[in-house]
């Protein structure tokens, strides 16, 4: 994004400011794009709660069409989209094309599954209140915003859009101001889909084009992006008990035991730590290696490091840093990490550029250094031995995030796998849950909360609602100002026969 805004004629008496979204690779000018001020935002939420009666009105399988068809439109101009990532972002090519096509599924896997996952359902009244008949279903919030970050710009927003959308909702979408050019190509897809209905909604600018979301009429409010920013986003919703989703950062870790296959570990932590520059939110950013196969998992490491190298071009495996202020994080990351006796084994504190970021693995380094507690957004790694998996897992553990992480071993994978306090982890292979519609996504602690993705990411966007019906009289009316002593005493007698019966209390242990 240009440093510099310029003011563009809109036609309207006071020009509307501009921002310019760059090449982060060349500095050229991608595209051109309004800051939206207040009234721009809360125009935006106007426009989408008048086509929320519509939307809503077409019910589970009405919406299903419409998604599924914006699933083909994007499909077939998977390329072109692809495209725009790679000059907005600097991601490959490839790297585009594949988060894309990870989205599209989860758009379909939304659209198929609403009905059932949120449709109303018939659920047991219970003994006591065995005169009535139970409901219950999924209704959708009316308008949600949707606050995104650059780092992935379509399947992050999306896992809040399709979801939300599916739901039954109509959407505002804020994406990052480094890249706005695919937020406005998902808002206008989808536009061109429904015949012009303003079902999604653009709003493009800076951090204060988020806040007047945050402050305008919405319903809820889906934010992805860093901690920090999530706290003042919950700050700003706190003011009308907006409800919000907080998808924030991430300092996960890969644990590998002693049975571990250290090929496929080396190459799966290389390819979450080194892709897309590093800057995944579930990315690897730490490994924990039992003692006994630290020399030679390192050494597989290097080995396979050896021929990664960012670029533009086609050899490049990773771009360079979107966002150019990052560098400077990573490289006092990386200078605090070997000032408190951190090895660089490959790469270092000469490995960052004035874009690119060269592949860095920092083994030994402290706890306490910044490059273990901090996020760093950036192709580094830091890999550190460990004497057993309990200090594996109270590592990773020891973290004021917890967003994903993987484990590479056999025996005891799946029980260090329930040790880690993250929302999601990998067995042998990393960020896989990611891809797996079914499964939630987000995190805990300063990670944020509530979960994008599979059923829970479609109530999510919901709230639920419970009816109840009388069938018959009941045996005991209880909801009366005239009930008796003796009506008092047979719900007694009754709760007394269903649940006063414990036999012995658990043994202490
Ligand atoms: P960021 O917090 O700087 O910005 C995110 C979005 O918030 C942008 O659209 C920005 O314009 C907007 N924003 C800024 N100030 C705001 C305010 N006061 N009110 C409302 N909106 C405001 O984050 P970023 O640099 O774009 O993204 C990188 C971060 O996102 C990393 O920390 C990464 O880990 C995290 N991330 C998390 C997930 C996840 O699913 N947990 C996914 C991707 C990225």
């Amino acid at each position: 994004m240009t440093a510099t805004i310029d003011t563009a004629e809109t036609g309207a008496d006071t020009p509307q400011p501009t921002f310019d979204s760059l090449n982060p690779a060349t500095g050229d000018v991608v595209g051109t794009h309004p800051i939206d001020d207040k009234a721009h935002v809360d125009a935006a939420v106007d426009a989408a709660r008048e086509a929320s009666a519509w939307w809503q009105e077409l019910g589970f399988d009405g919406r299903k069409e419409y998604l599924l068809q914006w699933r083909s439109v994007l499909t077939r101009r998977l390329h072109q989209l692809a495209d725009l990532m790679h000059r907005e972002g600097g991601k490959p090519h490839g790297d585009a094309l594949l988060e894309a096509g990870l989205a599209i599924d989860h758009i379909a896997w939304a659209a198929k599954h609403a009905a059932k996952v949120l449709g109303r359902r018939k659920v047991s009244s219970g003994l006591l209140m065995s005169n009535q008949a139970a409901w219950v279903e999924y209704r959708p919030l009316g308008v949600v915003g949707v606050i995104g970050p650059w780092n992935y710009p379509v399947f992050t927003p999306v896992g809040s859009i399709d979801y939300a959308l599916a739901a039954g909702n109509t959407v505002v979408f804020k994406p990052s101001e480094y890249t706005p050019g695919v937020g406005r190509f998902l808002v206008d897809t989808f536009t061109e889909v429904v015949h012009g209905r303003p079902v999604l909604n653009l709003v493009t600018g800076l951090g204060e084009t988020g806040h007047h979301l945050c402050t305008a009429a919405v319903d809820k409010i889906a934010f992805t992006g860093s901690s920090a920013t999530g706290r003042k986003v919950m700050a700003a919703c706190a003011e009308t008990l907006t409800p919000v989703v907080i998808e924030a950062g991430g300092k996960d870790a890969l644990i590998v035991d002693e049975d571990a296959d250290l090929e496929a570990a080396a190459e799966a932590a290389l390819w979450a730590a080194m892709s897309n520059a590093g800057q995944t939110c579930i990315g690897t950013e730490r490994v924990y290696v039992h003692e006994r196969v630290f020399e030679p998992f390192v050494a597989e490491l290097l080995r396979q490091a050896a021929d990664v190298r960012p670029g533009y071009d086609d050899g490049g495996v990773y771009g360079p840093a979107t966002m150019p202020t990052q560098l400077t994080v990573i490289r006092r990351h990386i200078e605090d990490a070997v000032a408190k006796g951190g090895k660089a084994v490959l790469g270092g504190p000469d490995a960052v550029g004035d874009a690119y970021v060269q592949p860095t693995i920092l083994t030994h380094v402290p706890e306490d250094s910044l490059a273990v507690t901090e996020e760093t957004f950036g192709p580094t790694l830091i890999v550190n031995p460990v004497a057993s998996m309990d200090e594996a897992i109270e590592r990773t553990n020891a973290t004021k995030y917890g967003l994903a992480g993987a484990v590479f071993g056999q025996k005891r994978a799946m029980q260090i796998a329930e040790r880690i306090r993250s929302g999601m982890t990998s067995i042998n292979s990393v960020i896989s849950f990611a891809a797996i519609p079914t499964l939630p996504f987000g995190g805990v602690g300063d990670s944020g909360f509530g979960r994008i993705h599979g059923p829970d990411g479609l109530r999510e966007f919901t709230y639920a609602k419970a009816i109840t019906r009388q069938r018959m009289k009941p045996a005991l009316m209880l909801q009366s100002l005239t009930r008796d002593k003796k009506t008092e005493d047979r719900f007694a007698l009754i709760l007394t026969v269903l649940h006063g019966g414990s036999k012995t209390l658990p043994k202490r242990r």
